[in-house]
């Protein structure tokens, strides 16, 4: 019986996310001998893409009634043609509201936010995050099917290209629950929760005017900006930026925290970062004790002299 992997995809793109749980999921089917089937909704990207990363069967459901978002609808999309006993998810906001439906309808186990591939299959054994990032457990399964959402940025995305085939599924499941009606992209910007790299500052910038050098450092190491709360409270930054306990939960392979003391709400949402660095004046703040690399110093000198030299090094 194959290993399944919902591929989401946004606006018929897939996410990076997906390739990390199709990833994820061809992990577990070399651990039981097995193969991957990456299941996908309205996709635009081809299946080539999935093969990529160990699918090699792809299912595509073409339904209309699935072009805007529905947890529910999508569950038993997906329950219609997920046949095995394990479903792998990314732990992406839709697929974290879509993974807890279908576990009901299946009645089987579910783990969020694991970590690494299992420690055992059989029983269905794993560690996950804890207590917002701040801790670990392993987890097991009871029941016989086992549906697992993977955290982002932590097993990774591992190219293991396998020759693919792709069916298609024409479906046509009632919708008649709450669904989206429209996405709306926050600004032109790169997504936070997709960003590789993720330049953020807080209250010690001051005001909204010094942004610029935040927005510049993002720019040229090409990632996305996020703040504190205090700062999108008092209004200097939009609250898509906001990270932390009350924000966004994002985990990029490196955080730059410019300006902010790293209170333990603000980690809540930023601590599985793979690499953080911190700049703070205060060799105090608490921030450097959650760092990989800390620089104590003034932003307003610091910043703008990294820029340059990472400028410099690219030119
Ligand atoms: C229920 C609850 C939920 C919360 N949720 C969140 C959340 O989701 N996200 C979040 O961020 N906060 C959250 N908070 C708020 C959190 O407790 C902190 O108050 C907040 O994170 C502090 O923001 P800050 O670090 O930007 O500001 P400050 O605490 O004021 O820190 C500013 C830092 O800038 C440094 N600094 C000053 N000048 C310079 C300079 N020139 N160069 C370099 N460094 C400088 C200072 O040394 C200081 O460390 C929450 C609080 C509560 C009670």
């Amino acid at each position: 019986m194959a290993i399944f992997v919902y591929a989401e995809n946004i606006n018929g793109i897939y996410k990076k996310a997906a390739f990390e749980a199709v990833s994820y999921a061809k992990a577990i089917a070399d651990q039981a001998g097995d193969t991957v089937t990456a299941i996908t909704i309205n996709p635009t990207d081809s299946s080539d893409l999935l093969y990529q990363y160990g699918a090699s069967n792809v299912i595509h459901i073409k339904d209309e009634g699935l072009k805007n978002f529905s947890a529910k609808s999508y569950a038993q999309a997906l329950n219609e043609v997920a046949t095995g006993n394990i479903i792998v998810f990314p732990h992406t906001t839709d697929a974290s509201s879509i993974a807890p439906m279908l576990a009901i309808i299946r009645n089987n186990s579910l783990i969020t936010n694991v970590l690494e591939a299992p420690e055992s299959l059989s029983p269905f054994t794993v560690k996950r995050r804890a207590f917002s990032g701040k801790g670990f457990m392993h987890a097991k399964a009871d029941a016989a099917g086992v549906i697992v959402t993977v955290s982002q940025n932590a097993f990774g995305v591992k190219l293991n290209g396998v020759a693919g085939s792709e069916e298609i599924k024409n479906l046509s499941v009632v919708n008649d629950d709450t669904k989206v009606l429209s996405h709306e992209q926050s600004s032109g910007k790169l997504d936070l929760k997709e960003a590789e790299i993720v330049v953020s500052a807080g209250r010690g910038l001051k005001g909204p005017e010094n942004w610029g050098m935040i927005e510049e450092l993002a720019s040229v190491l090409g990632g996305a900006t996020a703040c504190s709360k205090p700062v999108s409270d008092i209004g200097w930054r939009p609250h898509t930026e906001h990270v932390g306990q009350t924000g966004k939960a994002i985990s990029p392979n490196l955080y730059i925290a410019v300006g902010i003391s790293g209170a333990i709400q603000h980690l809540a949402g930023v601590n599985s970062s793979k690499t953080i660095v911190v700049i703070n004046s205060d060799p105090e703040a608490p921030f450097f004790k959650a760092a990989d690399y800390g620089v104590v110093g003034d932003a307003f000198q610091i910043i703008p002299a990294l820029t340059e030299k990472i400028k410099a090094l690219k030119g």
